[in-house]
C-alpha cells in the first residue's frame, strides 16, 4: 500500500490521543471514523474536537471553512463494523492495559479489510507483542504520538519484530501528511526514543534525592539552569504524571531488570498518589503551595555530572543496540520533550569520555546496575564522542540551522550551478533565533561567499509554523556566557549585516510566524515570498524594547519610512501577507503548501543570473541607500567592469539567438 491508497484513517477510543489523533488526521483531509465504546464517550471526544477546531479558527490558524470541513469528515461511532469495515489505516489508542488491548484486536480483525493497517499508539507495551494477538504482524506497527497530538510535532514509528519495511514507509508518509515529524524506532525496545532518555534521567532525580545527596530543588535548579532542560526534572515528573512516569519505568524494569528498579522517592510519590499538576500535589505542592517555585541559584555541578552520565548511559544503549542512530535520539528528545539541544549532542559538548568516568566512578561506588554501560559508550567515548570528533578540517557543522546544496538542472554542456538552501531548524521553538544560529548563519555565508557554484541562497524556516518567530530572548540571557544587551545587538546586526551583503542572490521563503528578530533576518534577503498563512510584526516595543537587528533601518528601505513607522512604533503582530505585499515587503504571495517550490523557483532562477551584474547590482544600491553618489559610482565601475567580460558576450549571443545563456561570472 501506498500513501496515495489511504483515504480513510480509523480512531479506536475517543479519550485524551484518540480525540487529538483525529482531529490531526481530519485536518489533514482524511476520512475519520472515530470509534469509542459508549455513544457518551464518543460523543464526548468528538465535542472535544469541535472545541479545539473553533479554536484554532479563532485563533487564524486554520479558516472557519477548514474548520468546517474538518468537523464533517470525522464520523462519530461506536459500531466496530461500521468504524473499521473501509479504513485504509487504523490507529488505535485505547487504554495502556494489554488486555483490553487483545480484546479490541480480536474484534477488529473480525471486519477490517486485508490491506489495512494497524498502529498502536502505545506508550509502553511491546509492539511485537501487541502484533502477534492481530492476524497482520506485518502490517502492524507503533505510531506513537504526543500529548497533545494537535501541538506536538513528534510522532515516533515502530518497529516490531514482525512489521515489514513497507508498512514503516507508509505510516512514516502518513505521519508527514498530517504534517508532524516522524522519528523512526527500528526496534521494539522499551520506552521508545523519548521516554528512554526522560524516565531513567527522572528516575536518577529521584536516586539522587532519596540517597540525600541533594534537594528537589537543588536537581531543578541543575536541571532547568544549568543544563538548560525546559523545566526541572521534578518538575517535568509533575507535568507528565508521576504513575504515567512510574508505569513507563515500571515495565522498563521488568524487561530489562535492576538497572531500572525505581527510585523509592518515586515509589513514595506515587503510592502517596501525588501524581503531578493533575491532581493537585506531586513533588511539589501545587494547592497549597507555589507550584514549582526553582531558585536559579543551587545548581550543582556533581548533580548535572550524575544526570548527565545516566543520560548518556540511555543513548549509548539507543545507538548500541541499533535502536536509533544519535542523529534520531536528538530529534526525536527536541520535539517530543522540548530539549533545547539533543541529548547525544548535550553529551558529546560535555565531553563523553568523563561521562563514561563518572558512571564507573558511580558503579564502583554503589555496585548498582543502574551504572552498567553498554559496550557501544567506552567505544563512542574513545572516538570522541556519538557524534565523532569533528574534523576542524572537513568546514563548520550546522546544529541549529541546516545548510544543504541543491544543484540545479542546466542545460547539457552549461557549468554546474547550485543553490544554498539555509533553513532555520527549531521548528520545536518556532525557529526563534538564538546566538547558535548566529554564528551558523555567519559560517554558512562564508561559505556562500568562498564558493563560485552557489549563485544564489534560499532562507526558510523548517516546519510550518514560523519563518522564524523572533529571537530567543530568554536563552540567550540564560546561556552560560551571556552577552551584554549591546553586544547581543551588534552580534545580529553584523551577522544579518553579512547575510545582506553577500554577492548572490536571496530568497526567503515565508511560511507562518515571521516576527522581530526573524522579520529582521527577511529584511536581509533580497526577495521575499510568503503564503497566505503568514503573519508579520515587531513587537519589540510591546516589551519594552527596541528592534535590535537592524529593524530601525532596513524595514524603512524597503517599505518606506511611514509605514515602517506604524509596523514598529503599533508593534502589532497581525500584518498579514498581503497587507506586506500591499506595502512591497512581500513579492509573492502563494498558497499555503506552494512556499517550497514557488521560493526555490525564485532561488533557482536568480542562480542562472550573471553573477558579476548581480554582484554589483546588490553593492551598487546598499552603498547608494544613503550615499547616492558612492552608489552611482558603483554603477559606473560595475558597468566599465562587465563590458569587458566573457559573460555580457554570452548574454548578448543568448539574447540575439533563443538559448539559455550559460554566466560563469567571468
Ligand atoms: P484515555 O483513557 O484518555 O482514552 C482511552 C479511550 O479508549 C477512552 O475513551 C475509553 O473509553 C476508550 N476505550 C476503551 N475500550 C475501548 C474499546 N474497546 N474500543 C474503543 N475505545 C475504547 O487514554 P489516553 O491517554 O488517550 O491513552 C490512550 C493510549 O495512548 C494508551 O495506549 C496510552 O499509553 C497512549 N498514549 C498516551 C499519552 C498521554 O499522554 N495520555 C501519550 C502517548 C500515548
Amino acid at each position: 500500500m501506498e500513501l496515495d491508497d489511504i483515504d480513510t484513517v480509523a480512531v479506536l477510543g475517543a479519550g485524551n490521543m484518540g480525540h487529538g489523533i483525529a482531529e490531526v488526521a481530519s485536518l489533514a483531509g482524511y476520512e475519520v471514523r472515530l470509534r469509542d465504546i459508549k455513544e457518551e464517550f464518543v460523543q464526548s471526544g468528538y465535542d472535544d474536537i469541535v472545541w479545539s477546531l473553533e479554536k484554532l479558527a479563532e485563533q487564524d490558524q486554520i479558516s472557519e471553512e477548514e474548520a468546517d470541513a474538518a468537523e464533517e469528515r470525522i464520523t462519530p461511532l461506536v459500531d466496530m463494523e461500521e468504524a473499521v469495515g473501509s479504513a485504509d489505516v487504523i490507529i488505535e489508542a485505547v487504554p495502556e492495559k494489554m488486555d483490553i488491548k487483545k480484546d479490541v484486536y480480536a474484534e477488529v480483525e473480525e471486519y477490517a479489510p486485508d490491506h489495512a493497517i494497524f498502529a498502536t499508539n502505545t506508550s509502553s507495551l511491546s509492539i511485537t507483542e501487541l502484533s502477534e494477538v492481530s492476524e497482520r504482524p506485518e502490517q502492524f506497527c507503533g505510531m506513537h504520538f504526543f500529548n497533545p497530538p494537535i501541538r506536538m510535532q513528534l510522532v515516533e514509528v515502530i518497529y516490531g519484530e514482525h512489521t515489514a519495511d513497507e508498512t514503516i514507509e507508509v505510516v512514516e508518509a502518513l505521519a508527514e501528511d498530517f504534517g508532524k515529524t516522524p522519528v523512526r524506532v527500528r526496534k521494539d525496545s522499551p520506552g521508545f526514543i523519548v521516554n528512554r532518555i526522560l524516565v531513567p534521567l527522572m528516575n536518577e532525580a529521584c536516586w539522587i534525592v532519596s540517597e540525600d545527596v541533594a534537594t528537589i530543588e537543588e536537581v531543578d535548579s541543575t536541571t532547568k539552569y544549568d543544563m538548560g532542560l525546559p523545566m526541572g526534572a521534578f518538575e517535568l515528573g509533575d507535568q507528565v504524571g508521576n504513575d504515567i512516569t512510574y508505569h513507563v519505568l515500571e515495565y522498563m524494569h521488568e524487561v530489562e531488570g535492576d538497572a531500572y528498579e525505581p527510585a523509592p522517592l518515586l515509589e513514595e510519590t506515587v503510592e502517596n498518589e501525588h501524581l503531578g499538576k493533575k491532581t493537585g500535589k506531586g513533588f511539589y505542592d501545587y494547592e497549597d503551595g507555589d507550584g514549582a517555585d526553582i531558585p536559579t541559584d543551587q545548581v550543582r555541578e556533581d548533580v548535572k555530572e550524575r544526570l548527565l552520565a545516566a543520560m548518556a548511559k540511555e543513548v549509548a544503549y539507543l545507538v548500541g543496540d541499533d535502536v536509533a542512530p544519535p542523529e534520531d535520539v536528538d530529534e526525536a528528545t527536541m520535539l517530543g520533550a522540548g530539549f533545547p539541544d539533543g541529548p547525544a549532542r548535550i553529551c558529546d559538548d560535555y565531553g563523553l569520555e568523563t561521562l563514561a568516568d563518572t558512571l564507573d566512578d558511580l558503579h564502583e561506588e554503589t555496585g548498582s546496575p543502574r551504572y552498567d554501560a553498554h559496550d557501544y559508550l567506552y567505544e563512542a567515548a574513545e572516538a570522541g564522542g556519538f557524534y565523532g570528533s569533528e574534523d576542524e578540517d572537513e568546514g563548520p557543522s550546522f546544529e541549529s540551522i541546516a545548510f544543504e546544496r541543491r544543484d540545479i538542472d542546466v542545460p547539457e554542456g552549461h557549468s554546474e550551478k547550485q543553490v544554498a538552501h539555509i533553513e532555520i531548524d527549531r521548528a520545536h521553538r518556532m525557529n526563534t533565533i538564538n546566538i547558535d544560529i548566529l554564528d551558523e548563519l555567519q559560517d554558512a555565508v562564508d561559505i556562500v561567499e568562498d564558493d563560485d557554484t552557489i549563485r544564489a541562497v534560499l532562507v526558510t524556516g523548517d516546519g510550518d509554523q514560523a519563518f522564524s518567530a523572533g529571537a530567543d530572548v530568554q536563552a540567550m540571557a540564560t546561556s552560560a556566557e551571556p552577552l551584554s544587551a549591546i553586544d547581543l545587538s551588534r552580534k545580529g546586526q553584523e551577522t544579518f549585516g553579512k547575510l545582506e551583503e553577500l554577492s548572490v542572490p536571496v530568497v526567503a521563503g515565508i511560511d507562518g510566524y515571521c516576527y522581530g528578530g526573524g522579520m529582521e533576518l527577511s529584511m536581509c534577503c533580497d526577495i521575499r515570498i510568503a503564503t497566505e498563512r503568514s503573519e508579520f510584526g515587531q513587537p519589540e516595543l510591546n516589551l519594552g524594547l527596541i528592534p535590535g537587528w537592524g529593524g530601525t533601518q532596513r524595514l524603512a528601505n524597503i517599505v518606506g519610512e511611514g509605514v515602517a513607522k506604524e509596523i514598529i512604533l503599533t508593534a502589532d503582530q497581525d500584518y498579514t501577507a498581503e497587507d506586506m505585499q500591499d506595502y512591497g515587503f512581500v513579492s509573492e504571495v502563494v498558497e499555503n503548501d506552494e512556499i517550497e517550490e514557488a521560493a526555490l523557483d525564485m532561488a533557482e532562477e536568480l542562480a542562472q543570473g550573471p553573477p558579476v551584474a548581480q554582484k554589483f547590482t546588490k553593492r551598487a544600491m546598499l552603498k547608494g541607500r544613503d550615499d547616492t553618489e558612492a552608489g552611482l559610482e558603483i554603477e559606473a565601475q560595475g558597468f566599465g567592469h562587465l563590458i569587458g567580460t566573457d559573460d555580457i558576450m554570452e548574454g548578448m549571443t543568448a539574447f540575439m539567438g533563443d538559448g539559455e545563456p550559460d554566466f560563469e561570472g567571468k
